[in-house]
Parts: structure tokens; C-alpha cells; sequence
């Protein structure tokens, strides 16, 4: 099966990894400093708290913007779980606004619309998770702009896209968001096997997350809790933190990976340049990218009629094209409907679940995999 993502490691990723295992710190050592300055450096964050995940990044980011009981959180209704399960993680609510049928970024006119009402109705959110689909970024400035006007906060979550810009911002860079979050699982650009990043250009925010990475423990005096001073020592608990650290063994592969994303990108581009070019003439659609962005083309996906769609996907993987599906509307797994969402909540999102299939897109996809993928395709669409 020629999987829809793939890893590349090379004998410089190994050796990486080979020094930090040989060295003295294995976790919060040296390492991850380095990866936390070379992401900062990469896409010009003040910033960069590493994680162990994207998931936890968002977890974080989250609590670092005070999300709690009673507080609202908005994001797309196509996107991986992660987005919306972060702001239940802090007991909050979650609320689901339709993607745009063309880009299958959130519809920013959906979101206009949503807010006026939310205002008449005193139940506005307080951050918005802004996903940047496929590695396309969404409509940041207008959205910024939003979130000026509906005072609520915006974490763009960038686990498909390190590497794309917005007009000449490269995402991360945080000009429109309060933080931005990256995943390093080996599906997306680059990898540390699992680990994530969230970037920020607030130093009490940038604090709080990494306070809140580490077990709500601090070592820095000036916010030590004025106890009596025979009881101070060198830390103390401020904050209900977690352990979501990335270790050095991951940091030191994620520094070797960032070295090569230039020629990741670039082999992605040229992959989806190719399927843009044989798949013209074909019965099925493609996202629409907007010509003021730059995509980091994490996913390829093409729409397909309704009628053939299940059938479609069925085909390709049993000739051994590992296609998938990016994404069921997140309202629509049980655990959500559970919570009394259903069929008809983001019409937009349930037209585009019912045709979606993600190509396989991955720098290790030769060209003879991919004239089969594309011959394959055009067999069973014509
Ligand atoms: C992959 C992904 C995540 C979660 O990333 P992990 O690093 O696996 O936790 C979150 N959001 C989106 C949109 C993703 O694609």
C-alpha cells in the first residue's frame, strides 16, 4: 500500500539522535533549546514552547489564554479531533463553524454570521482555533480582524502548516494570532516521531506555557509565592501543570528534520503540481488556493462525487493506494453527537465530508508511484 504520509530519515537524523543518546541529557538538556531557537528563527515567533505533541501544545495554549468552565471555544468543523478536544480538556464548551466549499478553511462569512448572533445572545467564545487546512493558511487578517471586534483570542493550529506563509508572514510568525501550534507526528512536515511546538510573541504567555509544560513547577524567584522565607528553596508549584516535555532524543531529530524543510517543501509542491496538471480533465475538484498564501501542501485532496465516493475509496485501497479521509466533521463522531450535536449543523462540511479523499502526498513518493495513483484514479473515475 503506498501510504497517503510518509516519513523521511536520513543518516544525518540518525546520527542526531546517536549523539543525544551518547550524551549526559536525554530529556531537558541542551537539545531542546536548540530546536526551540532554530523553530523561533525558522518562523520568526519571539517565542517557542516545545511539547510532546500538537495536541498538548493546544492543551496548553489553551489554559495559557485562561480557557476554563463556562468559556466558549470556536473552531472549524473539518479538522482533526485535537482542536476542539483541547477546550474540553479545560472544561470549556465547544462550537463548530462551517468550512468555505472551495478552500475548506473555516468560511469567514460563517463565522461573521455566527458571532452577530452569539452577541445578541451573550455567548460569544473566547478563542478561536483556527486551522489552517492542508497546509493552506486560512483568512488570518479578516479573522484578526474579528477577533479585534468580538474580543476573543485566536490559536492557529499550524499541524499542517510549517512552511506556508499568509500574504509574506510565514506561519508561526504569530502577526495574527495570539499563538500558533505545529505537529511533529511523521505524517506532517517534519517529524520528531511524536512532539509538537507552540509559538508566541507574549512573554507572559510564552511563561505561563512553559510553567504549564513542567508541572506548574517555576524556578524563577520573582514568582515565588511570598511564604516564609526559611521555607523557600529553589522551585516551587504555582500553577496545575503537566509533564508534556519533548525530550532531547525528539528535539535533536526535529533540528536535523528542520534542516531539510526547504527541499520538504519543495518536493511537496512539486507532487501536487504534478496531480493539479493530470488530474484537469477528471470528474472531481480540488482545493482552491488562494494567490496571496503559500501552502506547505500537507494533504491533497480531491472531491469526488457522492454517489461513487465510498466505493472510490474502496478501489484505491485494494489496488494499493492508501488513500484516506481528512476529515469526518469533528460534531459527527459519537462522542460529540453525544453532546447534542447532529446531521445539518455545517451543511458545507458534511457536503465536503461525503466527497473527500486524501491523495497520498509524501517527499518519499516516486514518480512511478504516482503515475500509478494518477492511472488508477482515471481508470476507476472514467
Ligand atoms: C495532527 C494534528 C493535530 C495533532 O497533532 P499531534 O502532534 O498528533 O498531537 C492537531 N490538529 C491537526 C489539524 C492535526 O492535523
Amino acid at each position: 500500500m503506498i501510504p497517503y504520509g510518509l516519513q523521511q530519515i536520513d543518516s544525518s537524523d540518525i546520527d542526531a539522535v546517536i549523539s543525544v543518546l551518547k550524551s549526559d541529557f536525554l530529556t531537558q538538556g541542551p537539545a531542546v533549546d536548540s530546536f526551540e531557537n532554530a523553530i523561533s528563527d525558522y518562523c520568526g515567533a519571539r517565542y517557542t514552547v516545545s511539547t510532546s505533541s500538537a495536541t498538548a501544545a493546544l492543551h496548553l495554549a489553551c489554559l495559557s489564554l485562561d480557557v476554563g468552565p463556562g468559556d466558549l471555544v470556536w473552531t472549524s468543523a473539518i479538522t482533526f479531533v485535537a482542536s476542539a478536544n483541547c477546550a474540553l480538556y479545560c472544561s470549556a464548551e465547544v462550537d463548530f463553524v462551517d468550512i468555505d466549499p472551495n478552500t475548506y478553511n473555516i468560511c469567514t462569512k460563517a463565522l461573521e454570521e455566527k458571532l452577530l448572533i452569539a452577541r445578541r445572545q451573550n455567548k460569544l467564545p473566547k478563542v478561536l482555533v483556527v486551522v489552517h487546512f492542508a497546509g493552506l493558511p486560512a483568512d488570518l487578517e479578516k479573522i484578526w480582524a474579528l477577533s479585534k471586534e468580538y474580543g476573543f483570542k485566536v490559536i492557529e493550529d499550524a499541524s499542517h502548516a510549517i512552511g506556508s506563509s499568509y500574504q509574506s508572514n510565514i506561519t508561526g510568525c504569530c502577526k495574527y494570532s495570539d499563538i500558533t501550534v505545529f505537529s511533529f507526528h511523521p505524517v506532517k512536515i517534519v517529524t520528531t516521531g511524536e512532539g509538537g511546538a507552540a509559538m508566541t510573541n507574549d512573554y507572559l504567555v510564552y511563561k505561563r506555557l512553559r510553567e504549564l509544560r513542567s508541572h506548574g513547577v517555576t524556578r524563577d524567584a520573582q514568582d515565588f509565592d511570598a511564604i516564609e522565607e526559611s521555607e523557600i528553596w529553589n522551585y516551587q508549584q504555582i500553577l496545575l501543570g503537566f509533564n508534556y516535555r519533548l525530550t532531547d532524543i525528539q528535539a535533536a531529530l526535529g533540528t536535523s528534520q528542520l534542516k531539510r524543510i526547504d527541499n520538504f517543501l519543495k518536493k511537496r509542491e512539486y507532487i501536487s503540481s504534478v496531480y493539479d496538471r493530470s488530474l484537469k480533465n477528471l470528474p472531481l475538484t480540488v482545493q482552491f488556493r488562494n494567490s496571496d498564501r503559500k501552502s506547505s501542501h500537507h494533504l491533497y485532496v480531491v472531491r469526488v462525487h457522492q454517489a461513487i465516493h465510498k466505493n472510490l475509496y474502496n478501489c484505491l485501497r485494494e489496488s494499493g493506494v492508501g488513500v484516506n479521509l481528512h476529515y469526518i466533521p469533528v460534531y459527527l463522531h459519537p462522542y460529540y453527537k453525544k453532546l447534542g450535536f447532529g446531521i445539518g449543523y455545517c451543511p458545507e462540511a458534511e457536503n465536503y465530508f461525503k466527497e473527500a479523499l486524501s491523495l497520498p502526498l509524501h517527499v518519499n513518493l516516486t514518480d512511478d508511484q504516482q503515475e500509478y495513483i494518477v492511472e488508477v484514479l482515471s481508470r476507476h473515475l472514467k
